[in-house]
This record gives structure tokens, C-alpha cells and sequence, in this order.
């Protein structure tokens, strides 16, 4: 039977990395639950309107006449309060899910297929997967990491990590762990120890 690999784990603690690994060197068909998200707030589609007419002003980008989400403002307003991110979530991980499955079946005939999902527990979407590996790596490196790679502020950093579910009940509801703080190498051999 098909091995469906859910790939999870904290922000900015190597999900991207361990996929592209993935991808690259074994040649294995990825889902990216990212770029499923960004699909859904293409310009035009329902959730883009929805959006541009809760957030108006505050999100909107002008580009000739287009009106556009600046997903900069729009991260910054989700991840700064609670109650407008569970309405994105609401309008957003139903569009995801079912983008999963349509693609899940028309990747049938593949023995592995990989599943990134930043919020696989959070949206509830483990029942897509036969097993889970939790990408951890200590708040420390994934601070560093969103300060340099996002250029983000420290208080920006803080409210993103705590955005999430805490990477100790992810990785205690996951059926691996793999700890991502050392050399990549590292991280590539128990990758392949896993596969
Ligand atoms: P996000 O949750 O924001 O989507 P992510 O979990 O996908 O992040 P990555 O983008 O893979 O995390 O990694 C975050 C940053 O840390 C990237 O710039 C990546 O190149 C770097 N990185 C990841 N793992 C390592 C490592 N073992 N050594 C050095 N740099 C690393």
C-alpha cells in the first residue's frame, strides 16, 4: 500500500529543507500545503474576496487596477491576532484539504508521496497520512533562523511561534521526530535512515 509521508513540525524548523531533500536526491512527488494556501488567495478565486473585503484597506495592494492582498500586512494582522487567524483558517484549511485529496488521487500509482504540512495537527489533516515525521529543532535555532531568513522582528518572531501548537505535543502526536539543529548532512542521514 502507498507510504504517504506527512512532513510537520515547528516554524521555520526545516519542513522546506527536509522536502526539497525529498524532491531532489529522491526524486519523490511533494505536496506542498504552502503553496495549496497560496493557491486558494489567488486573485479573483472566492477566499481572495472574502479576504479583500474583511481586511479592505489594511491588506490591499495596488497593482495597474487590480486590487491585490499584500500578504506581508496580511501575516502581520493574522499573526497578531487570534481571532481574525481562526477566520482565515476556517475560510482557508477547507480549500487545502480538499486540494490534498484531488491531488492524493491522482497520485495513486505512486509507492511514496510526500505531504508538507505546516499545520497538519492544528487543521486536523492527519487522516491524509500513513505516517508523520515531526521536523523539530530548538526555539532558539528557529528564532535565528526567522530573524535571518525572514528578516522578521523579534516580537514578529515570538507571535508566529506561538501561533502554532507547541512543538512538544507535535512531536509527542507524531510517529517520528527528527531533530534539526546540526549540519544538513546530519539531517539527510536520518532522512534516509527513515526512508
Ligand atoms: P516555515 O515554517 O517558515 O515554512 P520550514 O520549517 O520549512 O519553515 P526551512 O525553510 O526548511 O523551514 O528552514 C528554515 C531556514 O533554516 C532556511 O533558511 C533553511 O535554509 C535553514 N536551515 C534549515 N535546516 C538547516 C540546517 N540543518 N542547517 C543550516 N540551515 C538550516
Amino acid at each position: 500500500s502507498q507510504r504517504r509521508i506527512g512532513i510537520t513540525g515547528g516554524i521555520a524548523s526545516g519542513k522546506s529543507t527536509v522536502g526539497s531533500y525529498l524532491a531532489i536526491n529522491k526524486g519523490l512527488p511533494i505536496l506542498d500545503a504552502d503553496l495549496f494556501a497560496r493557491d486558494a488567495l489567488q486573485p479573483g478565486t472566492p477566499a481572495a474576496n472574502a479576504v479583500l473585503k474583511r481586511f479592505k484597506n489594511r491588506i490591499i495592494s495596488t497593482n495597474k487596477d487590480r486590487q491585490l492582498i499584500d500578504r506581508h500586512k496580511l501575516g502581520e494582522i493574522i499573526f497578531g491576532d487570534k481571532n481574525e487567524r481562526r477566520w482565515i483558517e476556517n475560510l482557508i484549511h477547507p480549500i487545502v484539504r480538499k486540494r490534498f485529496s484531488q491531488e492524493l488521487n491522482l497520485m495513486q500509482r505512486e509507492p511514496i508521496v510526500i505531504l508538507i504540512i505546516p499545520l497538519l495537527f492544528e487543521a486536523d489533516l492527519t487522516s491524509l497520512c500513513s505516517e508523520i515525521w515531526v521536523i523539530s529543532s530548538t526555539r532558539e535555532t528557529q528564532m535565528n533562523r526567522l530573524l535571518k531568513r525572514d528578516g522578521l522582528s523579534r516580537n514578529s518572531a515570538e507571535n508566529r511561534i506561538n501561533a502554532q501548537w507547541p512543538l512538544e505535543l507535535k512531536k509527542r502526536l507524531g510517529d517520528t521526530t527528527i531533530e534539526n539543529n546540526n549540519e544538513l548532512q546530519k539531517l539527510y542521514l536520518e532522512i534516509d535512515k527513515l526512508l
